[in-house]
């Protein structure tokens, strides 16, 4: 079965998420705005394969909040951003992969 979540909650300045494999991931917001994994924050491999990480602004009172997101073709979770921006596209796995490193620190 795949891995999928069952209920994706902003918690403050978290994103809260339930898998359907009875697991919890809690991701801030800011960090997963900086792995949008879309082409416009992480850059497009040129001929040779060289990626060039274009420098991307964010502005620190819009860039990192959630307005909403959709859950995509049951495989990806799409956020849309304060600032508009919605390109990326997180693969479950993805997102799973992120909060890793929290999953020591669930909050209180
Ligand atoms: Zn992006």
């Amino acid at each position: 079965m795949q891995i999928a979540p069952d209920d994706i909650q902003v918690a403050g300045t978290d994103l809260a998420i339930h898998w359907t494999d009875g697991g919890e991931s809690y991701l801030g917001l800011e960090a997963l705005r900086r792995a949008c994994p879309c082409a416009g924050c992480c850059g497009e491999p040129d001929v040779t394969g060289h990626i060039d990480k274009p420098r991307v602004s964010y502005d620190p009172t819009r860039s990192f909040e959630l307005r909403s997101y959709g859950i995509l073709g049951g495989y990806a979770f799409q956020p849309l951003w304060g600032d508009g921006h919605a390109t990326g596209l997180y693969s479950f796995e993805l997102l799973r992969r992120l909060a890793a490193p929290d999953a020591q620190h669930p909050p209180a």
